[in-house]
């Protein structure tokens, strides 16, 4: 009996606790679903008569916003008061992603069927499903005398970039992946994923044969500031970089850096930017995350575009290689920039993702398509012989 009693008071006792911890749980869970935007930017929309292209692209810039479906896109709309630089390309698109292995796909798929214009196995880096080699868009501008630049906000050692210059069977071979770019004649690359050129297991240091191959090499990016032509390396970060709240501004930086170089070449250019952490909020099911890189993203497509619009010769493409979280935009504010969401997975999806393109040949990307169609676009357009 005085055991019972015990026991009740016990439980008594331990009510309270259980009933704030529950609390504490449900309240960070709820604020993990919102955003409150509290870094509202300007966005230009240009008039049509600011818009003079020539007839055919010179450069092409892809801008690949990982795990971005319509719902991110549309999130950082509201986040932003109604308005993204995005809602400039007028052109557009929607692209299916399944892989040849999955109706899902992931990132190193996703990446191949766009930087080689191959449906290939979830995993795949620039192979196809028979794991041979397949020649991607950069090296393919490389041989056509364009210079090649990557930019992303991940490892650049990571799927999504890895797909535009490595061949390998399989998207962990970090280190075989890093031993790829000394095999190509890309001329800027920025990063992060230094411990994979590095600390090798076969004892190689990759910056110095880089260094001797004639590239500039550095860690920070201010570094490279005073860096204005010629081959550039900067791996800003041991593996990935920090997310949209603790990297600042390297995203934009980064892609100014490579416009300024890239631009140099008369033959012209293809540039690929990742905005790669879009997918990881998708992942971790983190409305704040989402919004907070998709808002970073568009940052940087604003800086693009105003590039192209003074360039007349480039063609900008933003798309995704699939879909992540499932997002659903709930009841939110366009106002005030608040965002609700819901997500139905810490997965990809199968849905088909948006294609936005601006500039010589936009039209083309109108309609609806396979991923690997992209691929093809920009070959045709860059009139390159096969
Ligand atoms: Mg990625
Ligand atoms: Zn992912």
């Amino acid at each position: 009996m005085r055991n019972k009693i015990l026991q009740v008071l016990l439980l008594l006792n331990l009510m309270p606790v259980t009933c704030v911890l529950s609390q504490e749980n449900y309240k960070n869970k709820d604020v993990k679903n919102e955003y409150h935007n509290k870094d509202f930017y300007d966005v230009k929309i240009y008039s049509d008569k600011e818009l003079k292209f020539k007839k055919n692209p010179k450069n092409i810039i892809l801008l690949i916003g990982d795990g971005m479906g319509v719902s991110q896109v549309f999130s950082g709309i509201t986040a932003n008061k109604g308005k993204l630089h995005l809602q400039n390309m007028k052109a557009i698109g929607f692209s299916k992603t399944q892989s040849a292995s999955n109706y899902i796909t992931d990132s190193a798929a996703g990446g191949t069927a766009l930087s080689c214009g191959k449906k290939t196995y979830n995993g795949a880096i620039g192979v196809d499903s028979d794991k041979k080699s397949i020649e991607s868009i950069l090296e393919i501008a490389e041989r056509n005398n364009k210079a090649t630049g990557l930019v992303s906000t991940s490892a650049i050692t990571h799927a999504t970039p890895a797909s535009f210059i490595a061949h390998q069977p399989d998207r962990g071979m970090y280190e075989e992946i890093a031993a790829d770019f000394l095999e190509t004649e890309i001329d800027v690359f920025i990063g992060g994923g230094k411990t994979f050129f590095t600390n090798r297991k076969d004892g190689q240091d990759l910056c110095k044969k880089l260094k001797e191959n004639g590239y500039e090499m550095f860690d920070k990016l201010e570094d490279a500031e005073s860096v204005r032509d010629g081959k550039l390396g900067v791996l800003t970060a041991p593996e990935h970089n920090g997310k949209f709240s603790e990297r600042g501004d390297m995203l934009q930086k980064a892609t100014a850096k490579a416009l300024e170089i890239l631009s140099k070449d008369k033959d012209g250019f293809f540039l690929m930017v990742e905005g790669s952490q879009i997918d990881w909020g998708g992942h971790q099911n983190n409305t704040s995350f989402v919004v907070g890189e998709m808002l970073d993203f568009d940052k940087m497509i604003g800086q693009v575009l105003e590039f192209a619009v003074k360039d007349r010769e480039t063609l900008v493409i933003v798309t995704a290689d699939h879909e992540t979280g499932g997002i659903a935009i709930m009841d939110s504010d366009m106002s005030t920039g608040f965002v609700k969401a819901k997500f139905t997975t810490g997965g990809h999806t199968g849905v088909m993702v948006p294609v936005f393109a601006f500039g010589p040949g936009a039209e083309e990307f109108m309609g609806i398509y396979e991923n690997t169609a992209i691929f093809d676009k920009m070959l045709k357009l860059y009139r390159f012989k096969k």
